[in-house]
C-alpha cells in the first residue's frame, strides 16, 4: 500500500505590536547567553519551547495565535518584556573599555577569527565539539568586551550529525537539514542583491552565498555554497561539518580561507590582525597574500607581511587533528586559484611541505604564514612547541615561538540561572569582576545551606531531564518500561541524593571514556556500596568514520544495561549544548580522564567548576593549571617512558581510589543537615579559584594583549609605504638563509670562572659573520642560576653583546656584567639573526652557540 504524502503547513501566527521586538531578540545570539531573554519564549509556552530545541525563530513562526495574544495583554509578561530588552539595549549601547581602547583602536583596528565551526546555542547546530564552543566562547567574550572583531566561518546546512544509539550500543547517525530561515541569520546584501564572493576551482568557479549573524556587538560571517550557480554537486559543498571525503574537506577549507577572505573584502572590512582557529582556516594566507602580489610586492614580501599580522592557533597534538592533503590533491584543487592569484604552486606547497616533502600539512602552512603561534594550555603549548620545532631548526623547542594561552568559557553561557541570581544579589558587579580573583572570595559568604540547596535544586533538574532523555531514547530501542525506571529511579530520588559522577565529550579514543571500567568488578562494589553508592552519567558522540570511538559507546552501553549496573551507569545519547548546560551544572563531579599530554586543554571541566561541580581529572591542559589541591582532585599521569597499557593501569587505579577512599567519603559525611560541609567548602573553593582564571574574558584579553595588539602594531608598519618594511625584511632574511651556514662564534681569552658577588667581568666573543655585518645578528649571554634544585624552573638572564669592531676578518662584540645570581650559575653564549622588523626575535630559527 502506498503511504500517504505528508504535506507540511505551517500557520504562522502575526506577532503582536506590543511584541514585535521578540522577533529582534530571536535574530541576535545575545538570546545564546542571556537565559532572561530565552525565558521569555520559554513563558509563553514552555511545551513548544522544548518541543522547537529552544530555537526562538522557530517558536515565533509556530506558536498559537491566542498564546501571544494572551501575554501581549499580560501585565507581568509585559513588565517582564520591557525589562529585559531594556538590558539588550543597554548591553548594545555599552562601549568598549579603556582594556580596549588602549590596545585597539577602535577606528582603526579590527580582528578577524576564522574558524571551521562555532558553537553558540543548540538552536545553531554547526559545531561538532570542543573547539566550536571554544570559538563561540570567543566571540561571546569578544562581544561582552565592545571589541572591534569580526568572525568568520561556514553555514553547513546539516550541521553535525544527530546522534541515536541504538539496542544493540551501536551509534546511528542522521543528518537533518536546517533552513536558514530557522537560524539567527540573515541574508548579506549589497545593492539590493545577495552578496555573493566565488573561487576558482578546478575546471569551474564555486560561488558562495554569505550570512550575517549578530553575536550582541559583533557579527559573524558565513558561507555556504547552496546557490543557483552552482552545479548540484557544489552546491552540497557545505552540506556537511566534518563530513564528506578528503576533496570534501579541502573544498571546504578553500572556501573558508579564501572565500571568507573575499566575503571580508567585499564588506569593505580591513583587518588589522588576523587570528587563524586551528588549521582549517589557514588558506586565507595564501589569499591576503594574492592581493598583496597583485599590488606589487613580491611573493617573499607578501608573506612578510601577511605573516607578521597573523595568529595561529594550534588546538590539538593528536594527528587526525591535523589535515594533512596528499600533493597531486593540493595542487589539482588549488591549481587554478593559484593561476588566477598569481601564485606560483611550488612556492605555495614549500609553505605546507611536511618532513617528507609528498604531502601539505594546514598546520604548518598556518605556522609559516604567520608569526604569532599558540597552543591553548601551558602543557600543551609546550607538547606543540615540540611538535613543531623543525620549523625553527636551530632554536631550544621552549624559546621558540610557539606560546600560550589556555582557554576560558564563556560564564554568562554556562553559569546556571540559579546561581547567576545568586551572585546577582550577593556580589552585583560580578559581571565587570571576571579577571579578578579576589573579588570572587565573596563565594565564602554563602551560607553553605544555601549553597547547597541551590546545587540539589539544579542536580533535580539535571535528573528529571536525564530521565526524561532517557526513557525517550529506550522507549523507541523497546527496553522494558521496569528496567527504564530502574535506571533513573535513583537518580531522581530526593532521599537518596546519590553522588553523581557526569562524563560527557566527544567518544575519541584518547579520552578513555572506559578507562574507570577498567577493573569491573571493583567498580561494581563501588557503585553499589549501600552507604555510598555512586551513580556515572556518560554522553558524547563519536565521529561517523571512528570506529574505535563508536566501539567505546557500545561498550558501556553493554555494561549499562547489566543488572549490576542499571541505575549505576547510565549513557545518553545525542549530547549537545543544551544537554551540556544541564549536565555540567547538575552533578556532583566532573570526570576527565585524558592520556596525557593530548588533551590541548579541554574545556568542559572549567564549565562544571563554574557551577560548582568538582574536577576529578588527569592532570592535563587546563586542570594542570587549574588543580591547587583545594578545589577537586587529580590524577597524576604516569610517565611517558612507560607503555600505554601500564598508564591506562596505573591510573585507572587512582581514579578508583579517589573515588572510593576520599571522592564518596567526602560526599557522603553528611551530619544531620543533610549534606557535607566539607564538600561545600571544596566546591566553593572550585568555583571561587576558578571562576576568575579559566572564563573566556581573561581568555580573550590575554589575546587582545599578547597577540592582537602586537599583531595590529605590526600590520601598521608592514603595510604604511607600500609595503617597503616587507620587502626589506624578505631581502634580509634571503640574505641571512645565504649566509647563515658558515656563521660561528668563539670566546675570546677565556670566560672567568670565580669572581665576587659584586664584581664587574667582561665577555669577549668573536664572530665570523660570513658575510653578514655585525648589526644583522645578535650576540646573547644567557646567565641561568645553577643552584635550582629540580623542581624550580628559574627563568635566565639574558645580556646582549655590543659590537666592539672587526679584526681580522672577526667582528668582535663584549659584554660587561655583574653576576645576576648568587653562587654556582651557568653561562652560555649565542647569536641569532636579528631585525628590527621581526614579530618574534627568534622567528627565522637560525642560532649557533660558543
Ligand atoms: C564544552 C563542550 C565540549 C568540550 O568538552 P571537553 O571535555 O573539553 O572535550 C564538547 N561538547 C560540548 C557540547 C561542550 O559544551
Amino acid at each position: 500500500m502506498k503511504q500517504p504524502t505528508r504535506f507540511k503547513l505551517e500557520a504562522r501566527p502575526h506577532i503582536p505590536e506590543s511584541l514585535n521586538r521578540l522577533a529582534e531578540l530571536s535574530n541576535d545570539l545575545f538570546y545564546s547567553w542571556d537565559h532572561e531573554a530565552r525565558s521569555l519564549y520559554a513563558r509563553i509556552d514552555p511545551v513548544l519551547w522544548r518541543q522547537v530545541e529552544h530555537n526562538p525563530k522557530l517558536f515565533l513562526r509556530r506558536v498559537a495565535q491566542h498564546r501571544l495574544n494572551e501575554v501581549s495583554e499580560d501585565r507581568a509578561f509585559l513588565a517582564e518584556y520591557r525589562r529585559i530588552l531594556s538590558a539588550y539595549d543597554a548591553y548594545l549601547d555599552a562601549a568598549p573599555g579603556p582594556e580596549i581602547t588602549d590596545r585597539l583602536d577602535p577606528q582603526n583596528a579590527l580582528v578577524a577569527y576564522f574558524c571551521a565551526e562555532f558553537g553558540f546555542h543548540e538552536s545553531f547546530p554547526i559545531y561538532s565539539g570542543g573547539l566550536g564552543i571554544l570559538a563561540g566562547d570567543h566571540c561571546k567574550a569578544a562581544s561582552d568586551l565592545a571589541m572591534p572583531f569580526v568572525a568568520v566561518g561556514l553555514l553547513y546546512q546539516q550541521g553535525y550529525f544527530i546522534q541515536s544509539i541504538d539496542a544493540q550500543g551501536q551509534q546511528i547517525a542522521r543528518y537533518r537539514s536546517h533552513f536558514s530561515e530557522d537560524l539567527p541569520i540573515s541574508r548579506v546584501m549589497s545593492d539590493g542583491k545577495p552578496l555573493q564572493v566565488s573561487v576558482p576551482f578546478p575546471g569551474r568557479t564555486v560561488y558562495a552565498q554569505a550570512w550575517e549573524a549578530r553575536v550582541g556587538h559583533i557579527r559573524l560571517y558565513l558561507l555556504d555554497t547552496h546557490v543557483a550557480e552552482n552545479s548540484s554537486a557544489d552546491r552540497e559543498l557545505t552540506l556537511q561539518l566534518y563530513g564528506g571525503d578528503e576533496t570534501t574537506r579541502i573544498s571546504q577549507e578553500m572556501l573558508l580561507g579564501i572565500g571568507g577572505t573575499r566575503v571580508l573584502r567585499a564588506l569593505g572590512l580591513e583587518p588589522t590582525a588576523w587570528h587563524i582557529n586551528e588549521g582549517h582556516a589557514a588558506f586565507q594566507i595564501l589569499e591576503r597574500c594574492s592581493s598583496l602580489v597583485q599590488a606589487g610586492l613580491d611573493f617573499e614580501a607578501a608573506i612578510e607581511a601577511t605573516a607578521a599580522s597573523t595568529l595561529f592557533t594550534t588546538h590539538t597534538p593528536v594527528a587526525a587533528g591535523h589535515d594533512i592533503f596528499p600533493r597531486e590533491l593540493l595542487l589539482t584543487m588549488l591549481g587554478e586559484y593559484l593561476d588566477s592569484a598569481g601564485l606560483n604552486a611550488a612556492q605555495v606547497f614549500d609553505l605546507g611541505a611536511t618532513s617528507a616533502g609528498d604531502a601539505f600539512n594546514m598546520t604548518t602552512l598556518g605556522l609559516r604564514g604567520s608569526r604569532f603561534h599558540n597552543g591553548v594550555s601551558r602543557i600543551h603549548g609546550g607538547v606543540a612547541s615540540r611538535m613543531e620545532g623543525g620549523i625553527w631548526p636551530q632554536i631550544p623547542a621552549e624559546e621558540n615561538p610557539i606560546g600560550y594561552i589556555t582557554n576560558g568559557v564563556h560564564v554568562p553561557t554556562f553559569l546556571a540561572p540559579e546561581w547567576s541570581s545568586l551572585f546577582d544579589i550577593q556580589a552585583p558587579t560580578w559581571r565587570s569582576e571576571l579577571r579578578n580573583p579576589a573579588f570572587w572570595q565573596f563565594v565564602d559568604r554563602v551560607p553553605d545551606y544555601h549553597f547547597w540547596s541551590i546545587h540539589k535544586a539544579l542536580k533535580q533538574q539535571m535528573g528529571d531531564y536525564v530521565a526524561r532523555h532517557l526513557s525517550r531514547q529506550h522507549r523507541r530501542n523497546g527496553t522494558g518500561h521496569s528496567v527504564t525506571e530502574r535506571m533513573t529511579r535513583d537518580l531522581i530520588s530526593q532521599e537518596k541524593d546519590l553522588l553523581v559522577v557526569g562524563f560527557a565529550r566527544r567518544f575519541a579514543t584518547y579520552k578513555r571514556a572506559t578507562l574507570i571500567f577498567s577493573d569491573l568488578e571493583r567498580l561494581q562494589r563501588l557503585l553499589n556500596d549501600p552507604e555510598r553508592p555512586v551513580l556515572l552519567i556518560f554522553a558524547g558522540k563519536a565521529h561517523p568514520k571512528d570506529r574505535p570511538g563508536q566501539q567505546l559507546i557500545k561498550v558501556i552501553h553493554d555494561l549499562s544495561m547489566r543488572p549490576e549496573f542499571i541505575g549505576r551507569v547510565i549513557l545518553l545519547e545525542n549530547y549537545d549544548q543544551a544537554m551540556a548546560r544541564r549536565l555540567l551544572s547538575g552533578v556532583d563531579v566532573w570526570l576527565n580522564n585524558p592520556e596525557y599530554p593530548k588533551e590541548a586543554s579541554g574545556t568542559s571541566g572549567e564549565k562544571a567548576a563554574l557551577n560548582g561541580a568538582l574536577n576529578l581529572s588527569v592532570l592535563d591542559g587546563w586542570w594542570a593549571e587549574g588543580y591547587d589541591g583545594t578545589n577537586g582532585w587529580a590524577i597524576t599521569p604516569r610517565d611517558l617512558s612507560h607503555d600505554q597499557e601500564f598508564r591506562n593501569q596505573e591510573e585507572a587505579r587512582d581514579l578508583l581510589d579517589l573515588l572510593e577512599f576520599e571522592v564518596a567519603p567526602l560526599y557522603y559525611d553528611r551530619l544531620s543537615q543533610g549534606y557535607s560541609k566539607h564538600w561545600v567548602r571544596r566546591s566553593k573553593a572550585a568555583m571561587k579559584t576558578i571562576i576568575p582564571r579559566f572564563n573566556s574574558q581573561r581568555m580573550v584579553m590575554d589575546y587582545v594583549e599578547k597577540y592582537y595588539e602586537p599583531a595590529t602594531r605590526q600590520a601598521s608598519r608592514f603595510t604604511s609605504d607600500n609595503g617597503r618594511l616587507a620587502t626589506e625584511l624578505a631581502r634580509w632574511k634571503r640574505r641571512i638563509s645565504q649566509h647563515w651556514d658558515g656563521v660561528s662564534l668563539s670566546v675570546v681569552g677565556e670566560v672567568q670562572m670565580q669572581c665576587l658577588h659584586d664584581c664587574e667581568m667582561t665577555v669577549k666573543v668573536a664572530a665570523q659573520l660570513n658575510g653578514l655585518r655585525p648589526e644583522d645578528v645578535r650576540v646573547e649571554c644567557l646567565v641561568a642560576p645553577g643552584n635550582a634544585g629540580p623542581e624550580e624552573q628559574e627563568i635566565p638572564e639574558s645580556f646582549i653583546l655590543a659590537f666592539d669592531e672587526d679584526k681580522d676578518g672577526l667582528s668582535l662584540f663584549s659584554l660587561v656584567m655583574s653576576p645576576p645570581f648568587p653562587g654556582l650559575q651557568i653561562l652560555t653564549l649565542r647569536a641569532y639573526p636579528y631585525h628590527d622588523g621581526l614579530s618574534h626575535p627568534l622567528e627565522m630559527g637560525y642560532m649557533v652557540w660558543v
